[in-house]
């Protein structure tokens, strides 16, 4: 019988690995077998398509491409620059964006070539236009220090990390934290919204240079209309990080006032999670940002990975089709049925229940921590991870959540029964065990995690991963 072009291809290319290294070909063998078999629940994971994997492996990895499309540092980018324009043209027509640049490697470096873009638009600096110019490496210590002297401490308003942040919205472990005076605004503690009034009280104390919204683990949809007008009134740019519900904007999920493409200045966003593309980053904006979002290399990002970009204008190719919306809505409906099954059976959630791909457990009601929670659902073969709740009590490393998301499951094809048996599975755990004597310890009866494991991977085996994909 005759192999698939996808087993040709996958197969052909460990063959030439394992020539040369062969524990190489095995780990990527082995993360394919244990991808297969766990029940991956992680927000931020996803399953990109054999295309999207295949276009990243090959001879664009190799490519110097300094530059943008049509004005390179670099000679003979002529096949780097259909994939990059190509890239940009699908997430423009995605998006509906005036402008796109596909080169940042991830999301921090997205969100760099952001920030720097704003401060470059809207902080008069003698030293950045000279730094532009001569490029950064060029830059003597008294420019660096004019530099910092100009655009140092400006102000950020962005949402704070237990209500659902994230780390590169100006908090201290990122260079953002650094770069800027932040100050963030949380959720009401009743409800576990973002209480709009707040934010606008805390823009019009703060008078922020940046109004950032979006988030790693908010259930919720933002309205970005009334983010746009409250960063207006106190003449700040309006800053998106759609990294974790990016999906959901292609798909048509989030249209109105919860796209926010319509409503921010600039939009940053990762290529995998939600989207389902390759890792990898993206800037969405219109025309008065588009030269300074294009100086993104070499300001704060090193050559473009072209191989990256091949793979996310496939990736953008894919969610342009109409298939792709129905994708996003069933995230959605399985995320709520997940909740639905969560609450029906005890659990707390952060704000009730969720209107996108995430659900944020409060796991306190167990008795546990998430670090607690999140090892013992590992030993049941169910892939969590611990976050932190609004106030949480237990900080952000034993935290008193757990954030689960559907995107993953979803490409698999499981349903709204499926994650009522999913909730059963998690709830079983989380109520079978018991905290130990550190935040980290716990006590669940290995015989329970074995059954529950095999149970997980009974509700994988009618929706196999990759079903294309024959390793031989
Ligand atoms: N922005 C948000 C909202 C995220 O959730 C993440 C990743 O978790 C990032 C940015 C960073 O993405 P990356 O890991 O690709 O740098």
């Amino acid at each position: 019988m005759s192999l698939n072009a996808e087993s040709t291809a996958f197969r052909s290319a460990l063959e030439v690995i394992r020539a040369v290294e062969p524990r190489v070909a095995d780990a990527i063998g082995a993360e394919l077998a244990d991808q297969r078999e766990s029940l991956k629940l992680i927000a931020s994971e996803n399953y990109a398509s054999p295309a999207t994997l295949l276009a990243m492996g090959n001879w664009f990895s190799d490519k110097y491409a300094e530059g943008t499309v049509g004005r390179r540092f670099y000679a003979g980018c002529q096949n780097v620059d259909t994939v990059e324009a190509l890239a940009a043209e699908h997430a423009k027509e995605l998006f509906g964006a005036a402008h796109a640049y596909v080169q940042p490697h991830s999301g921090i470096d997205a969100n760099l070539v952001a920030f720097w873009a704003i401060l470059a638009d809207r902080v008069e600096s003698p030293a950045l236009k000279k730094a532009q110019v001569r490029q950064v490496n060029d830059l003597t210590e008294a420019d660096w220090f004019a530099l910092r002297r100009e655009l140092g401490n400006q102000r950020m308003l962005g949402m704070s990390l237990d209500a659902g942040g994230h780390l590169t919205h100006g908090f201290r472990p990122n260079i953002s934290g650094k770069m800027f005076d932040q100050r963030s605004y949380g959720t009401d503690p009743a409800t576990g919204l973002i209480d709009y009034d707040r934010v606008a009280e805390a823009a019009r104390e703060f008078k922020p240079l940046i109004l950032v919204a979006g988030y790693s683990a908010y259930p919720r949809k933002v309205n970005f209309r009334i983010m746009r007008e409250i960063a207006d009134s106190v003449g700040a740019t309006f800053m998106v990080d759609m990294a974790h519900f990016a999906g959901l904007v292609a798909g048509k999920v989030f249209t109105g006032d919860f796209d926010p493409v319509p409503h921010a200045h600039i939009v940053t966003t990762t290529t995998h999670k939600s989207l389902r593309g390759p890792r990898g980053g993206m800037v969405l904006c219109g025309p008065e940002l588009a030269d300074q979002v294009d100086r993104g290399c070499p300001m704060v990002l090193g050559g473009p990975l072209p191989h990256v970009m091949a793979a996310k204008a496939v990736a953008l190719a894919e969610a342009r089709r109409p298939d792709f919306a129905d994708y996003a809505q069933r995230i959605v409906d399985n995320a709520q049925a997940l909740a639905e099954g969560l609450v029906r059976r005890g659990t707390k959630l952060v704000t009730g229940g969720t209107d996108n791909h995430l659900v944020l457990l409060d796991v306190s009601g167990y008795g546990l921590t998430g670090r607690q929670a999140e090892q013992a659902l590992l030993d049941s073969g169910i892939v969590t991870n611990r976050n932190a709740v609004p106030q949480d009590p237990n900080g952000a490393w034993y935290t008193s959540g757990i954030r689960i998301g559907t995107p993953a499951l979803t490409t698999r094809g499981l349903g709204v029964a499926e994650m009522d048996a999913t909730a059963e599975l998690i709830h079983t755990v989380l109520s079978q065990t018991t905290p130990g004597e550190s935040k980290a310890k716990y006590v669940l009866d290995p015989a329970l995690a074995d059954k529950i494991s095999k149970q997980a991977n009974e509700l994988l085996t009618g929706f196999p991963l990759y079903p294309a994909v024959d390793l031989g």
